[in-house]
């Protein structure tokens, strides 16, 4: 165990779009026993008050790409009203990870790349435990920063870790934090618009003791403060957990989940935000897994109405899956709740009107959150640029979306994919 100061004070950014990173990253701090603090909002305050209790700050905060700007201008801001060499700031996720450059060229003292629940507290013990010499981490693996000459310098990746070794809450007194449990981290598909794949690699589990433990803290923590215990779940794919072979759903073991989530007097929501299915596992069979479950909206992979853009994407399943999916779900009175994706590359006006027709006919018997496709770091398509909405295609978004039936942030991903091309 390092010999280490507490002369120091970590301070964390917490936003609504990035809070369940969080809940993994404190509860590894938890573990590493690092004291920690979240902050919403304005953050000059709080590390003004550390430096001038003569601590160190190491500031740390998530990038997804639509956190991109704002975390510049929390950057830019820290380095305009502060400017102390005792003040670090730290940036992990998915954004960060993908494009460690960019990210230091924002003014980033470290970007830790890939998973964080071990490179981040590794990196502050180090760091604490040398008088904040940055000379001393610089070997540690999963991390970028810029040396002296100012050249990006990617030290290795690290070991992936395993979700049993790491709890996904928090519970330090005054900054709890409790997300949806991680079923699965990874995924056997290679969707080319994808993250996940690319930097978790193929899927690994958390087993069902390790998610009925976590269950069990949910129940002791939230029952004296609510009337039900909702208990969600984080999954790329949900009906792949425990899959032996890639599309082959392990009914045996989902169904051990289920019985064993039954059992506590809580209301399960599987398949639904914050995690997905793909359109090719749901069947009789998989849906009969559902009976117990709380939420009658499942959320659905479907991508595009166009064969050929479903092929371009590399999703791996047609748009007859994706109808039968329709079919099997809302036969078993459940409301599809399906991801489109309009703009990837190579997309023609005339198959950005077959994703349109198919919503129109879906109508209001499913939901459709519509996405524009942004390039993101690591992906095959990093370097592609959106295709243009064809004006027509446009118009008819507006009135599908005044209708209520689209939903989802597309103007926002509109926005972002143009600062971006
Ligand atoms: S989109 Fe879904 S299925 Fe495709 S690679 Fe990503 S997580 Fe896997």
């Amino acid at each position: 165990m390092l010999n280490v100061s507490n002369n120091f004070k970590v301070i964390l950014f917490w936003n609504k779009t990035t809070w369940y990173s969080l809940g993994a990253l404190t509860a590894s701090l938890q573990q590493y026993t690092i004291p920690y603090m979240t902050v919403k909002g304005d953050i000059i305050p709080h590390i003004q008050k550390a430096l001038s209790h003569d601590l160190y700050v190491i500031y740390g905060e998530s990038a997804r790409i639509t956190t991109l700007k704002s975390i510049e201008e929390r950057l830019k801001l820290i380095h305009k009203e502060i400017s102390s060499p005792k003040v670090i700031t730290v940036i992990g996720g998915p954004h960060a990870s993908g494009d460690p450059q960019k990210i230091l060229e924002m003014g980033a003292s470290y970007v830790v790349v890939g998973e964080g629940e071990v490179t981040f507290p590794e990196l502050i013990l180090t760091l604490a435990a040398n008088e904040f010499q940055h000379k001393y981490v610089k070997s540690l693996p999963g991390i970028a920063y810029r040396d002296e000459n100012a050249n990006l310098v990617q030290t290795p990746p690290r070991e992936r870790i395993f979700l049993d070794d790491y709890c996904p809450f928090s519970d330090n007194k005054d900054f709890r934090l409790h997300p949806p449990i991680e079923l699965m981290r990874g995924c056997a598909f290679r969707c080319r618009f994808c993250q996940v794949p690319y930097l978790y690699g193929n899927p690994r589990f958390r087993s069902i003791d390790s998610i009925m433990k976590i269950v069990e803290h949910y129940i002791q923590h939230f029952k004296p403060l609510k009337d039900h215990i909702d208990i969600r779940f984080i999954a790329p794919n949900s009906l792949g957990y425990m899959e032996k072979k890639r599309g082959q759903p392990n009914c045996d073991a989902l169904n051990k989940l289920m019985k064993e989530l039954t059992r506590y007097d809580v209301r399960v929501f599987f398949g639904t935000f914050p995690s997905e299915i793909r359109p090719e596992y749901i069947t009789d069979k998989t849906l009969s897994l559902f009976n117990e479950v709380s939420n009658r909206q499942i959320s659905v992979g479907f991508q595009s109405g166009s064969d050929r853009i479903l092929s371009e994407m590399r999703r791996g399943h047609s748009v007859e899956d994706g109808l039968q999916a329709f079919d099997l779900l809302t036969s078993h009175g459940f409301t599809p709740l399906f991801d489109f994706l309009l703009g990837v590359p190579t997309e023609t006006p005339a198959e950005q009107w077959e994703t349109l027709s198919l919503i129109r006919e879906l109508g209001k018997k499913a939901r459709s959150r519509l996405h524009y496709f942004i390039p993101l770091p690591q992906t095959p398509w990093k370097a592609s640029t959106s295709s243009p909405l064809d004006p027509d295609v446009q118009s008819e978004i507006g009135r599908l979306a005044k209708a209520e039936i689209i939903t989802g942030s597309f103007a926002k991903q509109l926005q972002i994919a143009s600062r971006s091309d």
